[in-house]
């Protein structure tokens, strides 16, 4: 039998607490998930749910009340600043604008955090050739953002995103601004991706389309709690589930 894969994503007892028009706000409460390695999950939820702000959170961009956050065995939620820095180099993420530079090229962009980390300038041309080799840019390599479709955009995004070669991709909403057909050659990207190279992915969404398309499993966020979470094949299975419902297609 082989090994369970480690745990690369373990949230837990996570709660975020704003303080709006001097009322306090609680935007997560006591949220737990679980990502093992290679696994695509996803989380889903309306808007309002607390997606982005579990996102920012799990980066660590947002500090989080009460909860820790472990990736890749490391505690984020205890290291000082100075240490998240290269914490955060494990962790790409991706979002629904790839917010480019508009100044650089596709090359100059993928370059950009390689650039930030010190990386020599021979290493840095051979892997961003590798990586816009990876998402399929190559022969787009010299062009402006501005001369890209959506989709081509956001490989870029995912191309940067992987620069540092993370263990985690954090999608928020990447798919969101993009046509059904773009949608899909994005997710098969990231499949792509995690096949090729192992990487553990957390996909954000409000589709449950993107749910069904790519993810292992998937946790439901409503009001800022985990309503409901499980593998895909079993949510599907389950016609009692919330996610069960939603994940079965509606017939035309
Ligand atoms: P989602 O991504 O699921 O749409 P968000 O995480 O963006 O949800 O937002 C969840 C709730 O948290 C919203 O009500 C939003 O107004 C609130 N919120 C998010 N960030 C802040 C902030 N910095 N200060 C106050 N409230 C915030
Ligand atoms: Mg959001």
């Amino acid at each position: 039998m082989r090994a369970p894969s480690p745990t690369v994503i373990q949230v837990e007892s996570l709660s975020k607490t704003f303080r709006r028009d001097g009322h306090d706000v609680t935007v997560l409460d006591d949220v737990s998930l679980s990502v093992a390695a290679g696994r695509i999950a996803g989380v889903i939820g309306p808007s309002g749910a607390g997606k982005s702000t579990l996102a920012r959170t799990i980066n660590l961009l947002e500090c989080p009340t009460s909860g820790t956050v472990t990736v890749a065995g490391q505690e984020l939620t205890r290291l000082r600043e100075r240490d998240l820095q290269a914490a955060r180099r494990r962790i790409g993420t991706i979002f629904q604008s790839a917010s480019l530079l508009s100044s650089r090229t596709v090359a100059g962009n993928v370059a950009l955090p390689l650039e930030l980390a010190g990386i020599g300038r021979a290493e840095r041309r051979a892997r961003v050739a590798e990586l816009v080799e990876r998402v399929g840019l190559t022969h787009h390599a010299g062009a402006y953002p501005a001369q890209l479709s959506g989709g081509q955009r956001q490989r870029v995004g995912i191309a940067r995103a992987l620069a540092l070669r993370p263990d985690v991709l954090l999608s928020d909403e990447a798919t969101s601004g993009l046509d059904t057909a773009t949608t899909r050659t994005i997710l098969a990207l990231l499949r792509e991706l995690r096949d090729d190279l192992g990487l553990t992915i957390l996909l954000i969404t409000h589709e449950m389309d993107v749910v069904r398309d790519v993810c292992d499993e998937v946790t439901l966020l409503r009001g800022g709690r985990v309503v409901e979470s499980g593998a895909l094949a079993d949510l599907v299975a389950d016609p009692r589930s919330a996610l069960g419902r939603g994940l079965i297609p509606e017939r035309p």
